[in-house]
């Protein structure tokens, strides 16, 4: 059997310690048993997935690895043909592979379809799926906190993962303004939402100012903020107010501008991080079986960050 001990795991002799951006892992014993599991991208190199899945695999002591392969976009027809010829076990695909493989898979999870974008190929009865668990991650990260019981929520972006967040908060009941600075990509994901209480519009400072007094939650769903360019925010100072639940999906930094001014203004913060690490627990859950054991998962990533 493969085993991936963590870092917490028995130092041996002749197993190699691999470094980068992943927890430190000693890998021994792969076989011709070992089931294997990808993360496509292009960059992959910075992914933190490696990291926290195989932390999840050294945890629970399985016959698997997961590793990260870079996969150009006009490869990934010939990227999911090695995913069936090779029989990979899973794959999660990340930037910029997510929109094209809808078109690539057996059969499509209503998530994905309504999203758009797959993050998670999986096998059912023979059959490669796609599934995205970005929404549900999302809402994961909400619990135990008031985020769940917000009532309306001003999302801002109107990209792959606005998509996701929106359809998890619609699909609650939860009215949804987005905020883009190309507006009519907001209101198309605003018209495609369940429901007849979203709306799109541009990210003008007024706009912005009127939705944010409105909302009990607010989702940052841009780049805007994250590193290098961690002196931005995609959202005026004074347009947070203590009773806001803030949400930034950037983990990098860890608490972004937009996060230190809610900090700063008693409302309360959460940074993507929590979101990262569950849409990768469902998807190793969808994988094995097994809802792995998410702590240690996030210990992996924040130890990576
Ligand atoms: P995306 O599809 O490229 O969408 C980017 C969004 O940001 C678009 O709405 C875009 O507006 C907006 N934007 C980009 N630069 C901007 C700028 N300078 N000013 C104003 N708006 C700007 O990207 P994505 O996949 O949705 O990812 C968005 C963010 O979420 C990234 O930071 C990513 O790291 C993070 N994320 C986190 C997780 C997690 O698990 N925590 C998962 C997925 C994504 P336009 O439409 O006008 O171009």
């Amino acid at each position: 059997m493969a085993r991936l001990r963590g870092a917490a795991g028995r130092a041996g002799s002749g197993t190699k310690k691999m470094g980068g951006p992943s927890l430190p892992i000693e890998m021994v014993e792969l076989t011709g048993k070992t089931r294997v599991y990808a993360v496509f991208g292009c960059p992959v190199e910075h992914s933190l997935s490696p990291a926290m899945h195989n932390a999840a695999i050294a945890a629970l002591g399985l016959d698997c690895v997961y590793v990260p392969l870079r996969v150009e976009p006009a490869d990934l027809p010939a990227a999911i043909g090695g995913v069936r010829a090779m029989g990979l076990a899973g794959v999660n695909l990340t930037i910029p592979l997510k929109e094209a493989a809808v078109a690539l898979v057996d059969e499509l999870s209503d998530e994905a379809r309504e999203i758009g974008a797959v993050n998670t190929l999986f096998w059912k009865d023979g059959a490669l799926c796609g599934h995205s668990t970005d929404g549900e991650g999302f809402w994961m990260s909400l619990e135990g906190t008031p985020g769940q019981s917000a009532k309306r929520a001003l999302v801002l972006g109107a990209g792959g993962a606005s998509r996701a967040v929106c359809f998890a908060l619609a699909r609650r009941g939860i009215e949804v303004t987005i905020a883009n600075r190309t507006p009519e990509r907001a209101r198309e994901l605003a018209a495609a939402l369940p429901g007849s209480h979203a709306h799109g519009m541009p990210a003008e400072p007024e706009d912005l100012a009127r939705a944010a007094a409105a909302a009990d939650l607010i989702v940052n769903c841009t780049s805007v903020g994250m590193s290098p360019n961690d002196s931005e925010s995609p959202l005026a100072e004074n347009c947070i107010e203590r009773g806001h639940i803030v949400c930034d999906l950037i983990y990098n930094p860890r608490e972004t501008l937009l996060l230190r001014t809610a900090r700063e203004k008693g409302a309360l913060g959460l940074n993507g991080v929590d979101m990262l690490v569950n849409q990768g627990a469902l998807s190793f859950q969808l994988w094995t079986g097994i809802m792995p054991p998410v702590q240690v998962m996030k210990a992996a990533v924040t130890g990576a960050l």
